[in-house]
């Protein structure tokens, strides 16, 4: 420990300056609890008011894999966790089908109080909430996002839609996604479960990067110089 000696004209005092390396670090799961509690007493959106539960999000702090929903439903709001009713049920079955245990995996939505009605959320509401989500990712570290539904692939990626890019690993600014339909969607639509099975599949080949991932921000570029697409 160093001892650092202030002074000024008039007196003289002594502090003590403690070392980094016996300031306490905390752990992922430590990070990610204090996270959870923000969530739980956090007021800044209009959504608590409604919700019984907050729904952080809830999985294996060194997840490779992270899925990302919009926003709670019913009984994610009655139990504060994350995909525990039906379309839940889907995504642990589909997770089965590829022999990976939804302990490995971190699950989550943008919003974290449920939307009335399950109304899709607000643009004011993503805004305020997805700060929460990002640090969750910052600890999280994922090596592949797999986005739940077209409104969580086009929080991450603003200009891609579900319909072109389910089933493709795409990479857009230093992350690697893999965008699918929602469970609830295929729940509804029994080609969308069709679709949304096949796409299942091919996850463990996208951690292993065994599928070749399309590099969005230079597709953009390409297409943007073309004329195919605008931004704005
Ligand atoms: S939805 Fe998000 S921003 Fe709104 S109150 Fe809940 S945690 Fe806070």
């Amino acid at each position: 420990m160093k001892l650092v000696w202030y002074s000024n004209p008039t007196k003289i005092s002594l502090r003590f300056v403690i070392p980094t390396s016996i300031i306490i670090k905390m752990t992922d799961e430590e990070l990610l609890s204090k996270l959870e509690k923000a969530i739980k007493t956090c007021r800044k959106c209009r959504l608590y008011k409604n919700a019984t539960n907050a729904v952080p999000g809830h999985g294996n702090s060194k997840a490779k894999i992270a899925f990302v929903g919009e926003a709670p439903g019913y009984n994610e709001d009655q139990q504060g966790l994350p995909f525990v009713g039906r379309a839940g049920k889907l995504l642990n079955s589909m997770l089965d089908m590829i022999k990976i245990q939804r302990e490995d995996v971190w699950v989550g939505n943008i919003i974290k109080h449920r939307p009335p009605e399950n109304r899709d959320p607000m643009k004011d509401e993503v805004r305020l909430c997805s700060g929460f989500l990002e640090e969750q990712l910052k600890i999280i570290k994922p090596k592949i996002i797999v986005t739940l539904g077209r409104i969580a692939l086009e929080y991450f990626v603003k200009e891609a839609k579900i319909s072109k890019y389910h089933g493709f690993p795409i990479s857009y600014k230093g992350r690697v996604f893999f965008p699918l339909y929602h469970p609830a969607a295929a729940l509804r639509n029994g080609n969308i479960e069709n679709i949304l099975r096949e796409d299942f599949k091919n996850l463990p080949k996208v951690v292993k990067g065994e599928i070749a991932v399309v590099d969005l921000g230079k597709e953009y570029t390409k297409e943007k110089a073309e004329g195919q697409i605008s931004f704005m």
